[in-house]
């Protein structure tokens, strides 16, 4: 038997969590079993524990959307005993067994290999969180958004997805500008490369449609009014990755930043992404994020803490990425 988490429903829908044991043949169908060596807590993950949102659509789950770990059996073509990989997203920790468990069984598809020179706990300090920070910069990227543009914003800095892009964008050259609601965390976000630090505050009052131009870009994880002032206050043709909902899936806005400025709003989804764009995403992660930066943002726990970890996010609470090692 092996350690897992399971959030059951009972007949009036009420949510409860437990740690319990299960065995391989309690995992759902797949043709990869993994030993899970790291996982990590996302928001996410923290909206499937606390069921503060319908991110669980199977009764009763594993939770946990991403690991890192070692094969230990697979009748899928590309992966043998022993092979290091990553999973995030497909479904895993919202309708199939995710995880938060010593053994995890998947479709080798979803699988993308560890990259050279990373640990599983690297991957995990990384996590969903930080992937999608960096197909947030690719984005950037393909629209043309440049360091020479001029200065790029990041909502929501002192939390994950904000952590690592703060990083990425310094380390690539930008001018970053960080919005967060913990001044506190100023020293914090000024050594993973912030050159400015904005409130919270200065963003989520109602939005104008259109607001003194301040940036070329930005990663937003906030969405609601904050998205809708960021996108008031983008410059002429500038593009804004829009990845989060921390601060709510509305977006009080209106037209005028796209048609009088040109501006963009590229979607980021992460968990149905296609395989290349995954590969891409971690081969630039190793290049583009350093690995002191990665220690300097993360904080390690064990599997007993992941539901306090769940309940701390969700609350706005963490700061960085926590890695679970299991
Ligand atoms: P996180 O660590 O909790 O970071 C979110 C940050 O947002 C917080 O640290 C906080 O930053 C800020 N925040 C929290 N509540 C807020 C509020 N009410 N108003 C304004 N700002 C608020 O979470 P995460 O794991 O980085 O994820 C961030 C967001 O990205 C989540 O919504 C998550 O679901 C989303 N996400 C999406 C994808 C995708 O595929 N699109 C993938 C991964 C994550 P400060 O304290 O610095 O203000």
């Amino acid at each position: 038997t092996f350690k897992a988490i399971l959030v059951s429903r009972d007949e009036d829908k009420k949510q409860s969590v437990t740690i319990t044991e299960l065995t391989e043949a309690d995992l759902m169908e797949g043709d990869v079993t993994v030993a899970v060596e790291a996982t990590t807590v996302n928001y996410k993950d923290g909206l499937a524990i606390t069921g503060k949102a319908p991110v669980v659509r199977r009764w009763p789950l594993v939770p946990g959307i991403d690991f890192a770990g070692t094969v230990l059996s697979s009748d899928h073509v590309d992966w043998r005993k022993g092979d290091r990989v990553i999973l995030n997203g497909w479904g895993v920790g919202e309708t199939h067994y995710g995880a938060y468990a010593e053994r995890a069984r998947v479709k080798g598809d979803w699988l993308v290999p560890l990259p050279e020179g990373m640990s599983a706990h690297d991957a995990m300090a990384v996590g969903t969180a930080g992937y999608t920070a960096m197909l947030s910069v690719m984005a950037l990227e393909r629209h043309g958004i440049v360091p020479q543009r001029g200065p790029v914003i990041v909502t929501g800095a002192a939390g994950g997805v904000g952590s690592v892009a703060v990083a990425i964008l310094s380390k690539l050259g930008y001018h970053v500008i960080a919005s967060t609601g913990r001044p506190s965390q100023e020293t914090y976000l000024r050594d993973l490369g912030a050159a400015e630090i904005i409130a919270r505050d200065e963003l989520t009052g109602p939005a104008k449609p259109l607001a003194k131009e301040r940036w070329a870009g930005g990663v937003d994880a906030v969405g609601s009014t904050t998205l809708a002032n960021v996108l008031s206050m983008t410059a002429y043709g500038g593009a804004i990755a829009a990845c989060g909902l921390a601060g709510g899936m509305d977006l009080p806005s209106s037209v005028a930043p796209f048609i009088l400025r040109g501006v963009s709003l590229l979607g980021i989804d992460s968990v149905m992404a296609p395989k290349d764009v995954r590969l891409e995403a971690w081969r630039r992660i190793g290049r583009d994020l350093d690995l002191t930066k990665l220690k300097a943002l993360s904080t390690t726990i064990g599997f007993d803490g992941i539901i306090a970890a769940a309940t701390d996010i969700v609350d706005g609470k963490i700061r960085g990425r926590v890695v679970v090692d299991m």
